[in-house]
């Protein structure tokens, strides 16, 4: 693929991986980047998306699927109009994040965010691993519900092993050699 050839396309950054692994930070850190260098910018965050489109579902299986869907399918209209869509969810199921895989085709990046399960706990961001080891929330994604991991993920970043600010670059430079942004030599690249 050469440089430049998808520039204009649209796509869907799908940020997966547990809570506090650092999904909304580094997208945070995209989404500046890319509303300077790309424009149309939507962010998708599960969090958010839980107060208005999925108001309502809890966190059975069905109902993170039906979640992980309806952002998917947002994700999908988004991306086909020549937007830039960031999603962080932790979406753990493998089976409805690939079927969102197969809706978005060649346009859909898999970002898997990994940090140990001990190294959130130990940032505990929300305060809500203490509550989730207590028995207080559960049903807690990485203590009392499953994760699935994924399996060829696009990128898979390790926030326990980079900073934030390295992650993004290595995001906005998989974009560069894909195509989709037109590489900018010396943007943040002191
Ligand atoms: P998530 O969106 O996955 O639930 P957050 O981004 O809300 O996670 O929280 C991740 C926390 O971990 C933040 O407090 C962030 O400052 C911290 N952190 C430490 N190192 C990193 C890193 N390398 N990448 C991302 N976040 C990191």
């Amino acid at each position: 693929m050469e440089y430049g050839t998808r520039v204009g396309r649209g796509f869907t950054l799908w940020f997966t991986g547990l809570s506090g692994a650092g999904k909304t930070t580094i997208a945070e850190i995209v989404e500046k980047e890319l509303r300077q260098r790309f424009g149309k910018v939507e962010v998708l965050d599960g969090d958010i998306v839980r107060t208005n489109l999925s108001k309502g579902l809890g966190f059975s299986r069905e109902d993170r699927d039906t979640n992980v869907l309806r952002i998917g399918f947002v994700a999908d209209l988004l991306t086909r109009n020549g937007v830039a869509v960031i999603v962080s969810a932790i979406s753990p199921f493998k089976e409805v994040r690939d079927q969102v895989r197969r809706n978005i085709g060649e346009d859909f990046v898999e970002i898997f965010v990994d940090a140990p399960l001990e190294v959130c706990a130990e940032r505990d961001v929300k305060g809500l691993y203490k509550k989730a080891f207590s028995g207080e929330i559960p049903q807690f994604t990485g203590v009392s519900d499953p994760y699935e991991p994924p399996v060829a993920p696009e990128l898979h970043i390790k926030t326990d092993e980079e900073t934030a600010q390295e992650s993004a670059r290595r995001v906005v430079s998989y974009l560069e050699e894909y195509g989709y942004l037109e590489p900018v030599e010396a943007l943040n690249r002191a």
